[in-house]
């Protein structure tokens, strides 16, 4: 295993996962980066009354990367376990007509700063929540036709789910040679759903140990955290995402755990959580968690 921390800087960004891309740092495996982020905006937002239209919107949801991992190959797991998040010191929220779940009853874009203030942050009207930092874009290259970073999928993406978090290990499937990983899209806070289209963003910096695994049979995307497991899905719509999670994660239970498909669904129907991730991307991403002493209690290992 690798000691040196290797540091990818903001300006090496892509707008798109995919094999085609060169890599912007290469790796050993067991390596740990430090890879600085944009927040989804690029940083064009520098003013609450800024119009949407001085936007590029062709530079919207970067992805610092891509990282070559030496040595991961396509059938491979790639973990990328989540030791440290550092946020600047401001986020950014927006909607507007024709964005997120209230887009058509909004009548004007809305631009508002979010201060940070120690453990938390501090919504607009004063209100204020926990600073819950996760990472919203995080993935490695798809198998061929490049995926934009806003869309999420197998490969990870935009998957917005607030279990990707510190402390959290993201199992992601690899499709091309070195893996190819990214990440960005930081939100200092997320409600699940995300549901007026952006969690409080936000700049900063992930610590990230990149591992490969061989040889292991489970679901990809799935996040392993210290109570639970989350196998995530996304789907044009959250109905097809609740069932695709649903079904991943009940098929691997059954063969894993050498039970039958019956009593695997049986487990999630009285003891799994079937969470939404986002609602207010191309495609939308729903989870199922379960409780690793589910897992343990059928003799189900964790390749993490
Ligand atoms: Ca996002
Ligand atoms: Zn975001």
């Amino acid at each position: 295993m690798s000691t040196a921390v290797y540091t990818l800087e903001s300006n090496h960004i892509v707008y798109s996962l995919s094999p085609a891309h060169p890599p912007a740092l290469a790796v050993p495996d067991g390596a740990t980066v430090r890879v600085e982020t944009c927040d989804c905006f690029e940083n064009q937002i520098q003013r609450e009354d800024q119009d949407f239209g001085t936007l590029d919107w062709n530079r919207i949801n970067p992805a610092t990367g891509p990282i070559y991992v030496e040595g991961a190959m396509p059938g491979d797991l790639l973990a990328v376990h989540i030791l440290d998040i550092e946020l600047a010191k401001r986020g950014i929220m927006t909607t507007g007509p024709g964005l997120g779940v209230l887009g058509a009853h909004l009548a004007q874009n809305a631009i508002r700063f979010v201060e940070i203030d120690h453990d938390q942050v501090v919504l607009p009207g004063g209100v204020r929540t926990a600073l819950r930092p996760m990472i919203g874009v995080i993935g490695v290259a798809p198998a061929s036709a490049p995926v934009p970073c806003g869309t999420p999928g197998d490969h990870g993406g935009n998957m917005d789910c607030t279990r990707i978090t510190t402390g959290a290990v993201l199992l992601l499937p690899v499709s091309a040679p070195g893996a190819l990983f990214a990440l960005g899209d930081l939100h200092a806070a997320m409600g699940d759903g995300e549901v007026g289209v952006s969690g409080v963003e936000i700049a900063g910096r992930v610590t990230v140990r990149l591992q490969t695994v061989r040889g292991a049979d489970c679901p990809a995307p799935m996040v392993v955290s210290a109570r639970d497991v989350s196998i995530i899905a996304s789907a044009p719509t959250l109905d097809e995402a609740a069932e695709a999670a649903t079904t991943r994660a009940a098929t691997w239970i059954a063969k894993a755990g050498h039970v039958s498909l019956a009593d695997a669904c049986m487990l999630l129907s009285a003891a799994g959580r079937l969470r939404i991730c986002q609602v207010v991307d191309p495609l939308k991403t729903a989870r199922m968690e379960v409780d690793r002493d589910l897992l343990r209690q059928l003799g189900i290992q964790l390749p993490v």
